[in-house]
């Protein structure tokens, strides 16, 4: 029997935006009319689900959270709060935008309970951001980081690898791969010097229905190839400055890795508030609609049931996303089963292979070949 953890996390999407990027495939919308009700139809939804869960993680996630009027994050949070057991140890993070960071809105999460920033630089170049839509500029970046850090102390930014280039800028005298180390040593430069705590470094995906999908022939695209490269060394710069990599995407300062992000691979439980946002309790996973429209009129979730072996399955998937892998007691003690034993062809051959290794209780894929992990995941669990 799958029992659900003691303590669970509350991931809420707020999908208001101050623009669209164009690689951006989340639910979101610029239309800033609806986010009184939005956020009525959130608050509702948080105290539907009232009870004595105990908490130790909340994302305000989006979308741009910090696009919302003022005082809305207080009263989602007190309605959180007042619905829910919050340890006093919780995580609290949300998501701004540097352009939208104002000293009046820092104040109010800070007394709505926030300990947690994390602010999106994607890259340290003015024209790049602006030819993938970003609102800020890297000064605006800079300044906003000031203000977080006379309030809060962990402070996390995303980088994106592989940024395409304009045709334009591509016709200069340096080559494409040249340019993306420029990019990323910038970009790097720049976090460190914000002193951030936290950095989530991703590489660009094109997705169906993006408008960069749409214009992918304006852009000089990087490779596969080239993006792992870049993704290689940039592990390499941040181990130099202290970041350990915990994750494939994902580097923290000793003492400031993501709770809440940890909570999903390590296949923790939480819940899923605000339009398209997923829960997942044991093996049920529970999922609001896309259309905000239809959130805001009081669309219930659906809710799916997922099989033991998938439930499995996910366990393996997202515990080998992380450096220190899988622990073989804990697997053992959920489902009543030696991972060992019932995978031994499967792990034995990647053993052979040098691709994964076991170190006491833990099963991980060695360091240099989780950027493909997800090839070596399959081979586990197929
Ligand atoms: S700010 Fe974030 S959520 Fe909004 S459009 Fe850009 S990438 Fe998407």
């Amino acid at each position: 029997m799958i029992i659900s953890d003691e303590f669970k996390g509350i991931y809420m999407h707020i999908p208001f935006c101050n623009n669209k990027c164009i690689y951006c495939d989340f639910v979101s919308t610029v239309e800033q009319r609806s986010q009184e009700s939005y956020v009525k139809a959130l608050i509702c939804e948080i105290e539907r689900e009232k009870c004595n869960q105990k908490i130790d993680s909340v994302y305000i996630g989006g979308g741009t959270p910090s696009t919302l009027y003022d005082g809305a994050i207080l009263e989602v949070l007190n309605a959180v709060q007042q619905c829910f057991v919050l340890q006093d140890s919780c995580e609290i993070t949300i998501e701004l935008n540097p352009e939208s960071v104002t000293e009046k809105k820092l104040i109010e999460y800070k007394k709505a309970g926030v300990n947690r920033i994390s602010m999106g630089l994607q890259c340290a170049d003015d024209d790049m951001l602006k030819s993938i839509g970003r609102k800020h500029s890297v000064q605006t970046f800079m300044d906003a980081s000031k203000s977080i850090r006379q309030h809060f102390d962990n402070f996390s930014t995303d980088l994106i690898l592989g940024l395409p280039l304009l045709k334009n800028d591509s016709q200069n005298d340096k080559s494409k791969s040249e340019l993306s180390f420029e990019l990323i040593n910038k970009s790097i430069e720049t976090a460190l010097e914000c002193q951030v705590k936290h950095i989530s470094a991703y590489a660009l995906k094109i997705e169906q229905k993006t408008r960069l999908h749409k214009k992918q022939c304006d852009f000089d695209l990087c490779d596969d190839d080239l993006i792992a490269i870049l993704y290689d060394y940039t592990v390499e710069q941040l181990s130099k400055r202290g970041f350990h990599r915990y994750e494939i995407s994902n580097f923290a300062l000793q003492g400031y890795q993501s709770k809440h992000n940890l909570k999903y691979w390590t296949n923790g439980d939480y819940y899923g508030f605000g339009v398209s946002a997923c829960g997942r309790h044991g093996l049920s996973y529970v999922k609001n609609t896309d259309n905000i429209k239809k959130y805001i009129s009081g669309a219930l979730p659906n809710v799916d049931k997922i099989s033991v072996e998938q439930y499995k399955q996910d366990c393996i998937m997202l515990s080998l996303r992380l450096t220190r892998g899988l622990s073989l007691s804990k697997y053992r003690e959920l489902f009543k089963e030696d991972l060992l034993q019932t995978k031994s062809a499967q792990i034995n051959q990647l053993l052979d292979n040098g691709f994964i290794t076991i170190e006491s209780d833990r099963l991980r894929v060695l360091e240099k070949y989780l950027y493909v992990s997800n090839s070596i995941i399959l081979k586990i669990i197929n």
